[in-house]
């Protein structure tokens, strides 16, 4: 068994999980409570861990992973109407010109 990710997002490690599953990959999540237990644990101590079981798909679920966090980014990316210039999802405004992400 070997961790390949950990996040404080189970939603997020369960797609994960689908796309490592897709290839064939046997994986599990630990310490996914869903919340139960939300005040009862130190925040950060038991975030939910996604573990191949298989120590030799390790590398191989790294670069799963990998490939599909940079996906989303690039999914999110967005260009200014008024000067072309490309961002990430993470700025709503345009940093070249000003202008307002458009929807
Ligand atoms: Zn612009």
């Amino acid at each position: 068994m070997k961790m390949v990710f950990t996040s404080e997002d189970t939603v997020y490690l369960h797609h994960l999980k689908n796309i490592l599953q897709a290839k064939e990959i046997d994986c599990v999540i630990k310490n996914d409570r869903l919340g139960s237990l939300a005040g009862e644990i130190p925040m950060g101590v038991c975030w939910p861990e996604l573990w191949v079981v298989n120590a030799m798909h390790e590398a191989w679920a790294k670069e799963l992973i990998a490939e599909s966090k940079k996906q989303s980014d690039e999914e999110h990316n967005w260009v200014c109407e008024d000067c072309g210039e490309e961002h990430s999802s993470r700025f709503t405004d345009c940093w070249n010109c000003q202008s307002v992400k458009a929807f």
